[in-house]
């Protein structure tokens, strides 16, 4: 079985449930795998330890702790996360990792009838085909498959679509037609940058309508699952967010309002349910016309913007001024190139820069030299590091106040700078087409998917010609998020503290 599917929709309490009923009542062994060892801790203690609380019989039939170390030969202090003893049978909880060699010992030496991938989109690849093969000395060798999607044809998707693809049919309670809810049932008119525009409801609220009749349609009443690809062997499910008793449509269209292309996937893969398929990328002369305004480069008295720099044989620089409070918009004050780190000291004091980020390499002794010479706080070094799909957790700009050190998710932050000129948030001088380079750098970044190290599907920037006034910009943006004084008062002294 595949259950394709937005996040928090049940599908959790849904395998906890199916895990212990093949232990209670079918003799089965269960192996259990999520991407990380991380995965199976929180899991073990979120999701399945509340589940046997919550029932006397559940805790009546699981064996924990007490088994004899004749059980099993793994010691009794990992046992408790990383195996249930149910009856006389077992649930074994395994992280997917893969070594280099392609070997995954912890997925070694059990034979199971049951086996479970969860998250799969976010599991190395090679996993799912290790773990099947414990399969092999059983008469069920059943398999559940669970996660939410992220590009189409990849991994949960690519299943579904060889499943037998059940989905929810509501019917309209005033004419009777029997239909699949989409964004579409919701959203009736969307900008040529895919944000909603008008929506049932709205802007008030947001509801779904009949796509025959008009009418409201109730998510609730009476739906039914439906296989669209009848007769095929594996069974799957779609579980959209919109069906959900708990979804609060308003929000998801809302969510949907942003050229964020991280954003936009968080939307399509956890709220919707469906595979997000990228925006061809780059930014066009078009945009960039649309962002210039009516002023110049110059430093505004009394304004304490904020810089990027992107270090190379020259400096490329771009200084902004603060967010306007209504409009959002962030007007740029200075973009070109200096020679050296004397002259962008010259510069920074001549604009009153408050904040910059610049990049750690190549020059990073000199840049470490140069972000001494400023009060703690106002000078940091960034380091675009490795990324992976799904690390919506951690937050793109990791900020390490004690080191001057600011780890950027390249892509991400990258998406969020585009982002500000799709919404025409970064504006530009009234003779922007006439900055040496600029055009050219910014609209040098195409954003492509590509295979990762591991196989899975990764959003990248690739440069097609010289793009350092884009990382200026993006280091700008960076430093427009930097943490307050107070912060990096603290980790000043915490630096004092250990000389
Ligand atoms: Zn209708």
């Amino acid at each position: 079985m595949v259950v394709y599917k937005a996040s928090q929709v049940g599908a959790s309490e849904y395998l906890v449930s199916y895990a212990l009923h093949a232990c209670d009542r079918r003799q089965a062994t269960v192996l259990y795998v999520f991407p990380t060892d991380a995965h199976v801790s929180d899991f073990s203690s979120a999701r399945f330890g509340p589940a046997i609380e919550a029932s006397d019989y559940l805790d009546a039939i699981i064996v924990e702790g007490r088994q004899k170390a004749a059980d099993t030969a793994r010691p009794r202090g990992a046992d408790r996360v990383t195996l249930k003893r149910v009856r006389d049978r077992f649930i074994y909880f395994r992280g997917g990792r893969v070594g280099k060699d392609g070997q995954a010992a912890q997925l070694k030496s059990i034979d199971a009838d049951v086996l479970i991938l969860d998250e799969l989109d976010e599991m190395d690849p090679r996993a799912p085909v290790i773990a099947r093969k414990r399969l092999g000395a059983s008469r069920l060798a059943e398999e559940r498959l669970v996660s939410t999607p992220t590009y189409p044809g990849r991994g949960i998707h690519a299943e579904w679509l060889e499943s037998d693809q059940r989905e929810r049919f509501i019917p309209c309670q005033a004419c009777g037609e029997r239909q699949v809810l989409t964004i579409n049932h919701i959203v009736t008119e969307w900008d040529n940058l895919g944000r909603p525009v008008a929506w049932h409801g709205g802007p008030e609220t947001a509801w779904a309508a009949c796509q025959k009749c008009g009418r409201r349609l109730n998510p609730l009443a009476g739906g039914q699952w439906v296989a669209t690809r009848p007769g095929r062997e594996v069974v799957g499910y779609h579980l959209t967010r919109l069906c959900s008793p708990a979804a609060d449509l308003l929000e998801i269209v809302q969510n949907l309002h942003t050229t964020d292309e991280t954003k936009r996937r968080e939307v399509y893969n956890q709220d919707l349910g469906e595979p997000y398929v990228p925006r061809g990328g780059r930014l066009t002369e078009e945009i960039l016309d649309d962002c210039r305004r009516d002023y110049a480069h110059l430093p505004l008295p009394g304004e304490a913007p904020v810089m990027g720099v992107d270090v190379g044989k020259v400096l490329h620089v771009v200084i902004r001024g603060p967010r306007h409070p209504e409009t959002g918009e962030t007007p740029q004050r200075f973009a070109g190139e200096v020679d050296s780190f004397e002259e962008l000291g010259r510069l920074m004091r001549r604009y009153n820069v408050r904040r910059a980020v610049m990049d750690a390499l190549p020059e990073t002794t000199k840049a470490r030299e140069f972000q001494a010479a400023w009060p703690p706080g106002t000078v940091w070094l960034a380091y675009y590091v490795g990324q992976r799909t799904g690390t919506r957790r951690v937050e793109p700009a990791q900020w390490d106040g004690a080191n001057g050190v600011v780890n950027l998710d390249r892509t991400r932050t990258l998406d969020r700078t585009m982002s500000r000129f799709y919404d025409r948030l970064n504006t530009l001088p009234a003779y922007a087409r006439d900055l040496k380079d600029y055009y050219a750098h910014l609209t040098a970044l195409v954003r492509v998917l590509e295979d990762g190290p591991d196989g899975q599907a990764v959003a990248r920037y690739v440069e097609t010609g010289p793009d350092h006034l884009a990382h200026a910009e993006n280091y700008c943006t960076v430093a427009m998020s930097a943490p307050g004084p107070a912060a990096v008062a603290t980790a000043s002294r915490a630096v004092n503290l250990r000389i």
